[in-house]
């Protein structure tokens, strides 16, 4: 094996666009629908699409327990969207009984830009991923997407809305191995979060070898 595997959670969303940014970036990448598909991966992206279906299916397919003993063993994964609603500890404005798997120690607020805005491209301050006013802008595509309304001590803030009546509203966090974007770097062909995350996989891939 020459790089990391990292699986993508592939029970509804935009799978094959995470798929090919992750192959674009070097990995290997396999779909995940049930729990035996977790033993070969090295890390996970859980895509964007609903949350409240994912959480559905994680269930009925039996993987919310397994997630979750993974999360807490270490497996890096990477939320985007719905996939960072499901890494959160707490979420505002779910559905009744709506679970996650957590493991983030934030509070997201579920369609949090409001509903008469479907989709939308944001410029961001994001300098721990290279983008800032002297770097490239980090240009970021919103979907019915949630933000960070509060995050816990271990949490470091990736990025911040930088403009606008959202302004300064947290778009991305890192904690540990757990990384999530309220927007979606899988269709905007900027490939920096993944190569971020990649990276976080990589060092864990390479420290078993
Ligand atoms: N609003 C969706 C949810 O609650 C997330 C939207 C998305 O992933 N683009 O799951």
């Amino acid at each position: 094996m020459t790089s990391p595997v990292v699986g993508v959670l592939a029970l509804q969303g935009d799978v094959h666009e995470h798929s090919q940014a992750l192959a674009a970036c070097g990995a290997q990448v396999v779909l995940v629908r049930r729990p035996a598909d977790l033993a070969s991966v090295d890390g996970l992206v859980l895509p964007g699409g609903e949350s409240t279906t994912m959480d559905k299916l994680l269930r009925r397919y039996q993987l919310l327990g397994p997630l979750r003993a993974q999360v807490a063993h270490g497996l890096p994964v990477y939320g985007s969207c719905a996939g960072m609603i499901l890494l959160a500890d707490r979420i505002e404005c779910g559905v009744q009984g709506q679970q996650t798997i957590g493991g983030l120690d934030v509070t997201v607020q579920r369609n949090a830009f409001g509903r008469q805005v479907d989709s939308f491209e944001e410029r961001l301050d994001a300098p721990a991923l290279g983008a800032g006013p002297e770097e490239p802008e980090l240009r970021a595509v919103f979907i019915r997407a949630p933000w960070v309304s509060e995050c816990g001590p271990a949490v470091q803030v990736l990025a911040t809305v930088s403009t606008g009546p959202a302004a300064g509203r947290i778009v991305a966090v890192r904690q540990g191995a757990l990384m999530a974007t309220a927007f979606h770097p899988e269709i905007s062909g900027d490939l920096r979060i993944h190569r971020a995350f990649l990276a976080t996989v990589s060092r864990g891939w390479a420290a078993q070898k």
